[in-house]
């Protein structure tokens, strides 16, 4: 529908402490927010601000939540479109959505603009890897590649994107003033699975016998998109079994839940190269 294909321009809430681990990504991207905040700062002494920035992870670590952080701390407009919306569109509109974005984003400035699932888009022309017209997608990510070059690198805009496939991006989106930043968020720790359950149980009620640190022993290899699921799963067993608070046991019924998930999910989705 046209409503779900809208360009996303929003007010973003979501703060640092929404960001729960993932200590280096924050440390560089408290540099974007101080672009955002301190133009002044970096021009005045003759730096360019960088315009583009790559956010490059595993899918559920973040990348979405750390990029809104960025517009929630500096206090921006956030505009955001999913690379796969540009792809799926008739012929012609991928190409003029980008444009679009693009001067919307530059008429609020200081704002970010972020572009999810950029590989999708973004892929190394020649490869389409799909049935979708190649031609479409080439000029979706011309298109791009014209809006990124077309503003000046202290306009005001910064650009964030987000992709887990890094190695099949075309090598033009990745040129010097492009983007040429690369930031890397990784699947959390078990520490950092403990600071996300905690993030996330905090608008739960919870029975006594619920420990963070448990949780994170009991999650290996679950992303943050896991845990924030985990969580909401367990509220949700508790009320349909009336339960007064949320328990153990719910998680860990929870935990079976999203595993089985995920299995299904990566029997589905088999490895398409
Ligand atoms: P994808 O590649 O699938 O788009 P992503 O990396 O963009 O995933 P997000 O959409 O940011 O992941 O994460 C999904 C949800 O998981 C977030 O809205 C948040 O609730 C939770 N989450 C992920 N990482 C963290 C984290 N480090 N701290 C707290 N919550 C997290």
């Amino acid at each position: 529908s046209t409503a779900k294909l809208a360009t996303k321009d929003t007010k973003s809430s979501v703060t640092f402490k929404d960001v729960a681990g993932l200590k280096e990504a924050k440390i560089e991207v408290m540099e974007v927010v101080d672009f955002l905040k301190n133009p002044e700062m970096y021009t005045e002494l003759g730096a360019k601000i960088p315009k583009g920035v790559l956010l490059v992870g595993p899918p559920g670590t973040g990348k979405t939540l750390i990029a809104k952080a960025v517009a929630g701390e500096a206090r921006v407009p956030f505009f955001s479109m999913s690379g796969s919306e540009f792809v799926e569109m008739f012929v012609g509109v991928g190409a003029s959505r980008v444009r679009d974005l693009f001067k919307r984003a530059k008429e609020k400035t200081p704002s970010i603009i972020f572009i999810d699932e950029i590989d999708a888009v973004g892929r190394s022309r020649g490869k389409s890897g799909g049935f979708q017209s190649n031609d479409e997608r080439e000029n979706t990510l011309n298109q791009l590649l014209t809006e990124l070059d077309g503003f000046g690198p202290n306009t005001g805009v910064i650009v964030l994107a987000a992709t887990n496939r890094p190695d099949v991006l075309d090598k033009a989106l990745l040129r010097p003033g492009r983007f040429d930043r690369h930031i890397y968020l990784e699947l959390p720790t078990k520490d950092e699975r403990e600071e996300i359950f905690k993030v996330h149980l905090r608008p739960l009620k919870l029975a006594g016998d619920v420990k963070p640190h448990d949780l994170a022993k009991l999650s290996p290899g679950f992303s943050g998109a896991d845990i924030a699921n985990i969580c909401n799963e367990a509220a949700l067993i508790a009320a349909r079994k009336k339960e007064k608070k949320v328990h153990s046991h719910d998680f860990m019924d929870a935990r079976d839940r999203v595993v089985g998930g995920m299995e299904r999910k990566s029997k589905i989705i088999a490895p398409k190269e």
